[in-house]
């Protein structure tokens, strides 16, 4: 067998986080030897997949860029090509880049606490070479969804259809739809995003949703010459807004959770005042739950709504019966034709992308889990992963776990311990899933996800300010999470054998 190679941290997937977390590790961590292993051959992750027409943040760039790259363009809600952009440029400044094993799908990882490692297998290149490295410590940052395929139901007569059926997870880089008839299926961002930009060149968009979702207008530009933009200098002005844009996300969002009812009008209130008192808001843009049970949308000044004034954007708000040779035959008895179908219908969530863990020859079930401080998890060592918010921009909360990964790592640095793993001593705490959001890919995912408490450690807050004390300010040694040093177990494994074996797996179970 070829020589494995050792390094100190492993870094999987070079997206947003993949790229901030290596920035972290070398700037908090330099004594440690790291590499970034990316299964496609590019970094970027989402904003390099996604290609279909007018992607884009629907947050802001202030919280979705990194706090030590500020984003300078004054366009904050930013098309999918300049994120991308942003991304490689701040892999390339830091040298990162130069950090990356291109084509290297990651499948198994097997961690052995005799030896205080991870042996991670991947596959390399197009001739699926099967290649090992060890690692001390696992940064899992693979995203949240199966980047293979998105999620697309089964509709009756999809065969018969004569037109052309795109899903926007693979969008084809040579469709021309100028002057077609699009219908789009879906309500999620996806939908919001890609009908308005669409129907720049399409004859007609429609949209098709079986129910509707909140829809909210925002600028997408920060005016550099009014407000902190005027009067402080580039980075103090950053920190402000991206400060500005925290709390008030965390005020919104609480706000929905306790006047849902007020905020679900106000919210009416904003669409009428874009649609006029004609439109029909209560069947097409009053959604049956409260705001932030699921994501809100977003329209970039308001283009969404200006592109439904202008007539070439309508929506229906029914169920398909079928397919037909010319398009689609709802439950209402109306046919939509359609040249185009873009299947907007959501991604399949894959947490870890589907990577096979083993801790001490048992293997493990995430579903089974429970997640520690939004990050670890429970009995298994080493091993953190970037899960951003669902309420926020991804990236905030993954800088605050790649800083709390470097701390951990200076912590066990300076008590020579070479494992940590979050145990739970309090076996009579309630559990939950994992994201509390009603969507349906996350509704769909809900069996194979790690699990969630009711109380810290275990609880994801989805609070930048509550993550920021947990994750940055408190201490690691918190009562839940073990040290121990690799002897430790080497002693423990000759002395008791078989029966730590069994030990381990009645604690996992
Ligand atoms: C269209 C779209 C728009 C979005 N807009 C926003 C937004 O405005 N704000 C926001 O906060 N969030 C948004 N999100 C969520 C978004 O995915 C995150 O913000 C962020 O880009 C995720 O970054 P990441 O690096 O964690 O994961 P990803 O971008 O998914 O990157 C993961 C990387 O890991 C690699 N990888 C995966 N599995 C393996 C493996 N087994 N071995 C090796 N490599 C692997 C992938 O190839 C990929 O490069 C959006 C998502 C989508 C799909």
């Amino acid at each position: 067998m070829a020589t494995i190679e050792h390094l100190d941290v492993l870094i999987v997937g070079a997206g947003i986080s993949g790229i901030g977390t290596a920035y972290y590790l070398q700037t908090r961590c330099p004594q440690k030897r790291f590499t970034l292993l990316e299964s496609r051959e590019a970094i970027g992750g989402t904003w390099d997949l996604f290609q279909y027409p007018g992607v884009r943040s629907d947050s802001d760039m202030h919280t979705l860029g990194y706090s030590f790259r500020p984003w300078q363009d004054a366009k904050v809600i930013a098309d999918g090509p300049s994120i991308l952009q942003y991304i490689r440029e701040t892999a390339a400044v830091f040298g990162i880049d130069q950090q990356i094993r291109f084509n290297h799908r990651v499948r198994r990882a097997t961690w052995s606490s005799a030896d205080a490692q991870w042996t991670v297998e991947a596959v390399r290149g197009p001739d699926q070479e099967i290649v090992y490295f060890t690692c001390n410590f696992l940064c899992m940052c693979t995203g949240y969804y199966d980047y293979d395929q998105g999620y697309t139901p089964v509709w009756p007569g999809v065969e018969q259809f004569t037109g052309r059926i795109v899903h926007p997870q693979q969008w084809p880089e040579e469709l021309d739809y100028t002057g077609k008839q699009v219908v789009v299926i879906g309500s999620g961002a996806t939908a919001v995003t890609l009908v308005p930009a669409m129907a720049e060149q399409a004859a007609h968009v429609t949209m098709l949703q079986r129910s509707p979702t909140y829809i909210v207008s925002r600028p997408s530009r920060v005016d550099g010459t009014r407000g902190i933009h005027r009067v402080l200098p580039g980075k103090l002005a950053y920190r402000l807004a991206r400060w500005q844009s925290i709390l008030f996300g965390i005020y919104f969002y609480n706000l929905t959770r306790r006047r849902p009812e007020a905020t679900k009008q106000t919210l009416l209130r904003l669409v009428r005042m874009q649609l006029g008192d004609d439109y029909d808001l209560e069947t097409h843009f009053a959604p049956a739950y409260n705001p932030w049970d699921q994501r809100l949308c977003l329209a970039p000044d308001g283009d969404f709504f200006a592109a439904i004034k202008a007539g070439k954007v309508s929506i229906i708000t029914d169920h398909i019966e079928t397919f037909t040779e010319k398009g689609i035959r709802l439950l209402s008895g109306n046919e939509l034709a359609a040249d185009i179908v873009v299947t907007a219908t959501g991604l399949t969530m894959k947490i870890m992308s589907g990577v096979q863990l083993v801790v001490d020859d048992v293997p493990v079930d995430l579903a089974k889990t429970l997640i520690y401080k939004g990050t670890m998890y429970r009995d298994i060592p080493n091993l953190a992963s970037a899960l951003g918010y669902v309420n926020a921009s991804w990236t905030l909360k993954c800088e605050l776990i790649a800083q709390h990964i470097c701390r951990l790592l200076n912590y066990m640095d300076r008590h020579a311990y070479t494992q940590c793993t979050p145990r739970l001593w309090d076996h009579s705490i309630a559990e939950e899933p994992m994201m509390g959001l009603t969507s349906g890919y996350m509704q769909r995912a809900r069996d194979t996800m790690p699990r969630q408490s009711t109380r810290n450690p275990w609880k994801m807050h989805q609070n930048y300010l509550r993550d920021l004390l947990s994750l940055r300010f408190s201490s690691v040694h918190d009562g839940t999470m073990e040290f121990t040093r690799r002897t430790d177990h080497a002693l423990q494994k000759v002395s008791a054998g078989k029966d730590m074996e069994e030990e381990t797996t009645k604690r996992r179970h």
